[in-house]
């Protein structure tokens, strides 16, 4: 099954099943405090949640636009070196708001799954929550555990601690008990091995969890007391990408058609090949994920800055170009031709890509230049320091320097160090960074605005951005 088709089947399962078909909410979140990108399908509905305003429809279905990429949800390290996390996903859910609870939400997903996608019964395994003896002393979800007792073989249900079966959105807010379902897609050969349910919640690449059915119950406040909500309700969130692997029976999300066209046009631009080197094949699902969580951003606003959630995304370019340069040896802009590719094939689903197609390839051209112009010289550098190293800990003013003259974000110093065996002394680097800062106070104002840089050579300038019901929107330009 296409992609494109395994989405529409999951809308239109729960239309028929009277859920409103609601857009993907920004990525970018501009006027929540809490959370600086959308983490979860659930995001844009935490106000009905916490009883703090009413939905039109009890029962609503979409596709979100997902990124985890800080806070607590964080895949960052993961990305490229496993074929599952991405830092930005869709993410497909359905929601009950006060509506129906645990029954439906169990029954209707196992329908989805089984009898609609037609995925082996036999693959699948669910959790439950066995609760928790900590400060929240929570007791063991026996309601749903009943529940999938009817539907499933008990060796197929595995209970769950407050990490894995237990879902919070951040540091506060609306919170629950949820069971999982996960996927074995290894051979017969290896199941006959292994146990697939040994296997579940252990970063086994074919034993992956691919959807979350949450119950909000409670509000976690700000004092990290729990309190009841105002009324139950049903989130669910399964990973797309995941799903398209799990129906086009491939063992990677980087080997469905959501990922393919973008790999084969890195392998031409860079003249690489994937699947034939561990090291060459990182560095490509590092660039193809990246370059989609960064024309995402741009397209909801958000460019790449030295500060905020600006630099979360200047960041993630940054690694990725990286990972170009030293792996496939890409010493010219080369991410900004991949947003054509990326707004072709997804622009129908998220027709912002193609609206700010343009924009998004100068920015990304833009940042690859500058970074570029340093990144050379500063991997000189890097190796000199290497080299002159009596222990495995690194200088944290060298990183400094790294950061504050060549463009370095501190994490990428890190990863590299990483990759060579060495440490940061992360210590050093800030106390560096506090130096500097006290001799720039006096020097002239930094702005800290997440919003103003732009190129010169960009051939528009954003100047501000409408909030349209759920959306933002980039509307207004100013020709340079
Ligand atoms: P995992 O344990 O694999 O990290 P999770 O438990 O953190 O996943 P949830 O918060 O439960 O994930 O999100 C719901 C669903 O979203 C997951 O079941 C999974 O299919 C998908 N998902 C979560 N994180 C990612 C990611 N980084 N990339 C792609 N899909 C993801
Ligand atoms: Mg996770
Ligand atoms: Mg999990
Ligand atoms: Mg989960």
């Amino acid at each position: 099954m296409k992609s494109q088709e395994a989405r529409n089947t999951f809308l239109e399962f729960f239309k028929e099943k009277t859920h409103r078909i609601v857009p993907s909410a920004p990525m970018v979140i501009k006027d929540d405090p809490t959370l600086m990108f959308t983490n979860a399908g659930m995001n844009q509905f935490k106000e009905y949640f916490l009883g703090n305003s009413v939905p039109k429809s009890k029962r609503a279905t979409d596709t979100q636009k997902c990124l985890r990429v800080s806070g607590k949800h964080n895949d960052l390290e993961e990305v490229g070196k496993d074929t599952y996390h991405h830092t930005m996903f869709e993410m497909l859910g359905n929601w009950s708001f006060g509506d129906y609870f645990k029954k439906e939400a169990i029954a209707w997903a196992w329908e989805l799954l089984t009898e609609v996608y037609k995925i082996d019964k036999e693959s699948l395994y669910v959790s439950v929550f066995e609760g928790s003896k900590d400060a929240d002393n929570l007791g063991m979800d026996t309601e749903a555990l009943d529940l999938w007792k009817a539907i499933v073989p008990e060796d197929r249900i595995i209970y769950g601690n407050k990490k894995d079966n237990f879902w919070e959105m951040g540091d506060q807010g609306p919170c629950g008990p949820c069971s999982e379902i996960h996927v074995d897609i290894r051979s017969k050969e290896e199941k006959a091995k292994v146990s697939g349910a040994s296997l579940v919640n252990q970063d086994h690449p074919q034993v992956v969890e691919i959807w979350n059915l949450v119950f909000m119950q409670y509000n976690r406040k700000a004092d990290g007391r729990l309190e009841p909500l105002p009324a139950k309700h049903v989130d669910t969130g399964m990973g797309f990408e995941r799903l398209c692997m799990v129906l086009q029976g491939v063992k990677s999300n980087y080997d469905t058609d959501v990922f393919t066209p973008i790999i084969r046009e890195i392998e031409t631009i860079t003249n690489s090949e994937y699947g034939k080197n561990e090291e060459t094949d990182i560095a490509i699902r590092v660039i193809a994920d990246h370059i989609r969580a960064v024309s995402f951003s741009i397209a909801d606003g958000q460019l790449p800055s030295n500060t905020g959630a600006g630099y979360v995304i200047r960041r993630i370019l940054r690694r990725a170009i990286r990972y170009g340069f030293t792996f496939l040896d890409t010493k010219e802009p080369f991410m900004y031709r991949l947003v054509q590719v990326l707004s072709s094939t997804m622009g129908h689903v998220f027709p912002e890509l193609k609206e700010q197609h343009q924009l998004i390839e100068n920015v990304v051209k833009e940042e690859e230049h500058s970074f570029l112009k340093t990144l050379d010289q500063g991997l000189v550098l890097l190796d000199s320091v290497l080299e002159n190293a009596k222990g495995k800990l690194i200088d944290g003013r060298k990183a400094f320097e790294l950061y504050d003259t060549y463009g370095f974000p501190i994490d990428l110093t890190s990863l590299i160090l990483g990759e060579r065996g060495f440490e940061l002394d992360e210590k050093g680097f800030e106390t560096a960074m506090q130096e500097q800062k006290k001799r720039s106070r006096s020097a002239s104002e930094v702005s800290k605005e997440d919003w103003t840089i732009l190129a010169n050579d960009l051939e528009q300038e954003f100047v501000g951005y409408d909030v349209l019901e759920a959306k933002v929107k980039l509307v207004k330009y100013r020709k340079v």
